[in-house]
């Protein structure tokens, strides 16, 4: 029985996802090609709405969701989608 007791880092399995795209940019109008990486972590603190640890299944199908949802989105260049403001710093244009 080991009773010694140190520090150490846990290190959680991560799972990723790669995926490419190509498209008009909705915004420029130019052709561009996008990647993005997608990934998540099986720990204990990733949980499902039960309350429960995600099974290495969940955690795949949320992968899954989230490319899908990425995928479904309207494409924008990596260059506009920097130079598009966010809605919070929108500022009152009223005069
Ligand atoms: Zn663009």
């Amino acid at each position: 029985m080991r009773t010694r007791q140190r520090t150490s880092t846990i290190h959680f399995e991560q799972l990723q996802r790669w995926t490419t795209r190509s498209g008009r940019c909705t915004n420029c109008q130019k052709h561009r090609k996008r990647s993005t990486r997608i990934w998540a972590t099986l720990n204990p603190f990733n949980v499902n709405s039960r309350g429960v640890p995600k099974s290495r299944e969940e955690v795949i199908a949320d992968l899954d969701r989230q490319l899908k949802e990425w995928h479904a989105k309207p494409f924008v260049c990596a260059t506009c989608e920097q130079s598009i403001p966010l809605p919070c710093g929108v500022e009152s244009a009223e005069v």
